[in-house]
């Protein structure tokens, strides 16, 4: 079926809703908040995704974004979003900039968006594109995300968009006590959990388990980590 852009926008934002109320009993969230649907139906999608997948920008899919990496689907990008509960004062790290698109969608929903990717074709290129389309309060840069980026920490909020091993004790060290931290956590190929990391007023964290997923792996440069 031929759809124009808004009507790919439209069916996008209501496979997303579909999606969050089937997986609601295992979200423990009933719905996306309105305001990052909101957020979703402006980021222009079609600016992330390679040239050649235009045409598939607002299926709610995966789609590959080269040096075997992707960008998440429509769904993924909503829920992790809606569970990090970012404010209009909240700094936030990213960890795996990819396209830059998650990024975008974060810096409509916060004060500032930091973001690491270690591939730097990837995170050059997201800058760019960021720049281009208007994305002002995000910094992006090059390196090992399970080092998070010290030098703006504390950060209000981390998400993490590729599957860690294990929850990198940098990114909770620099979550500012009240934060919370959203990240899929599991084998490269295997079963991967998104777990919701909350950090209380004294420091101590909680972790829960929200949903099964499936993430490109946070490359472990340095096994030591
Ligand atoms: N959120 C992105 C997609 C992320 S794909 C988007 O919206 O387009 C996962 C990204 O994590 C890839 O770009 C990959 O290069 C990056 N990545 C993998 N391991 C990493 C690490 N150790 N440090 C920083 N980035 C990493």
């Amino acid at each position: 079926m031929i759809q124009t852009r808004e009507q790919g926008i439209e069916t996008m934002l209501a496979e997303i809703d579909a999606e969050a109320r089937i997986t609601r009993r295992m979200t423990g969230r009933p719905g996306i908040d309105a305001r990052i649907m909101d957020v979703m139906a402006k980021v222009p999608r079609d600016a992330f995704v390679p040239e050649a997948l235009r045409a598939a920008a607002f299926d709610n899919g995966p789609l590959p974004i080269g040096h075997g990496q992707t960008i998440s689907q429509p769904f993924i990008v909503a829920l992790m979003t809606d569970l990090l509960a970012p404010r209009p004062t909240h700094r936030v790290l990213e960890i795996g900039t990819g396209t830059g698109y998650q990024t975008a969608v974060l810096s409509l929903l916060c004060d500032s968006v930091y973001s690491v990717d270690r591939i730097a074709a990837l995170s050059e290129t997201a800058a760019a594109r960021l720049e281009r389309l208007g994305f002002h309060n995000v910094h992006i840069r090059t390196g090992d995300g399970h080092a998070g980026w010290p030098e703006f920490a504390p950060y209000d909020r981390v998400i993490v968009t590729a599957a860690a091993t294990h929850i990198p004790a940098a990114l909770v060290d620099q979550m500012r006590p009240g934060g919370r931290l959203v990240i899929p956590v599991g084998p490269p190929h295997g079963p991967q959990s998104l777990l919701l990391v909350n950090k209380d007023a004294a420091g101590q964290s909680e972790v829960r388990d929200v949903l099964g997923v499936a993430f490109v792996p946070l490359v472990a440069d340095d096994e030591r980590r």
